[in-house]
């Protein structure tokens, strides 16, 4: 196990330490071996990861048989359901907390070996676009690796029972297992049978969106400057954006975009006097620097996903009203915030 937890740690930093790639605790990583996955425990940072925590040992082979046998016909909470496999597929490892896995575990476990999911702000451009998928076409149909497009679909049981089907159509017709995923309004998965090339075409997926938008490659972390009582925003993509137009509430629960931008930022922490504020033409956040780079990272991805659709040309797509009160009622994403 200790060759998978170094190959994990290797993955999670490779996505984790910056912020064009991962926000906050969003974002997940997984590897399998011998029937074990290791993933990030849900309510961690990716870079949180190392040999003793931060990280879960499930039984892979459950959660995956568990969505080969499942049966619609049936009416009951899947969602449930499924959770409480999730939970119950949990194995303890010796010196290793035990922790709850990623909300996002199940389709992890019907992947190939090495998983990076991150909500990357290059390939949310795409998938928070109504000309996502056609720019997809047009950039990744002669790589050598496959992908799908998938269309917004509720995260947890849903999804992953969604993404099986569409994965298992894709290698009927093409022969091939789809190394790359986006998820439409939520993000990007990457696998693979071998670190580097998960590795590789993350990157690649990544500078080829960049590139194709004239990004400049210079967004690695935000800036926060102490002050009393707090900290104050100097990330560039804020200061700019907040001096032009402002920043409010109303502007946030206008344009939801995705669900990460709802659990961080939307809902408990953001613009309550007490926690998060806007002066002097920037963001100023009342809380400690954990939960300020938490908010300061979402904002920072929401703002550059948003800015970068408009000076493209392009018409942001949002998530439907449905679509956003499940996000707010999800009890594992309840779990999730409230996880310091
Ligand atoms: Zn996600």
């Amino acid at each position: 196990m200790k060759k998978t937890i170094q190959d994990l740690i290797e993955i999670s930093t490779y996505a984790g330490d910056r912020v064009d790639y991962t926000q906050g605790g969003g974002g997940n990583t997984s590897v399998k071996k011998d029937g074990v996955m290791l993933i990030k425990a849900s309510g961690y940072r990716l870079v949180d990861i190392t040999k003793k925590t931060a990280f879960v040992a499930v039984d892979k082979e459950k959660i995956e048989n568990y969505y080969q046998s499942v049966d619609l016909a049936v009416k009951k909470d899947y969602e449930k359901e499924s959770a409480e496999i999730s939970k119950s597929s949990v194995i303890a490892m010796d010196g290793i907390e035990t922790l709850r896995p990623s909300v996002e575990v199940g389709f992890h476990a019907i992947l190939k070996k090495y998983v990076i999911h991150t909500h990357s702000v290059y390939a949310n451009i795409i998938t928070c676009s109504v000309e996502g998928e056609a720019i997809a076409e047009k950039l990744f149909s002669d790589k050598d690796f496959g992908y799908i497009f998938m269309p917004y679909i509720n995260p947890g049981f849903e999804l992953t029972l969604a993404m099986k089907t569409k994965i298992e159509n894709y290698v009927k017709e093409k022969g091939k297992f789809p190394e790359v995923i986006f998820m439409k309004n939520h993000g990007l998965v990457v696998t693979a049978d071998y670190i580097e090339r998960v590795k590789a075409i993350n990157t690649d997926v990544n500078e080829t969106i960049r590139k194709y938008f004239d990004i400049e490659d210079t967004f690695r972390s935000v800036e926060l400057e102490e002050i009393d009582g707090g900290y104050r925003s100097n990330t560039k993509t804020i200061v700019e954006f907040v001096s032009k137009n402002g920043l409010t509430k109303a502007l946030l629960d206008e344009k939801p975009l995705y669900p990460d931008q709802l659990v961080y930022l939307n809902n408990i922490l953001a613009f309550s006097p007490e926690t998060m504020t806007v002066k002097d033409k920037t963001v100023e956040y009342k809380v400690d620097l954990k939960k300020a780079t938490t908010l300061e990272e979402t904002l920072f991805a929401y703002l550059f996903v948003i800015e970068s659709i408009k000076n493209a040309g392009l018409i942001v797509s949002i998530m439907n009203e449905k679509e956003v009160d499940f996000i707010n009622n999800w009890e594992a994403e309840k779990y999730r915030r409230s996880v310091k």
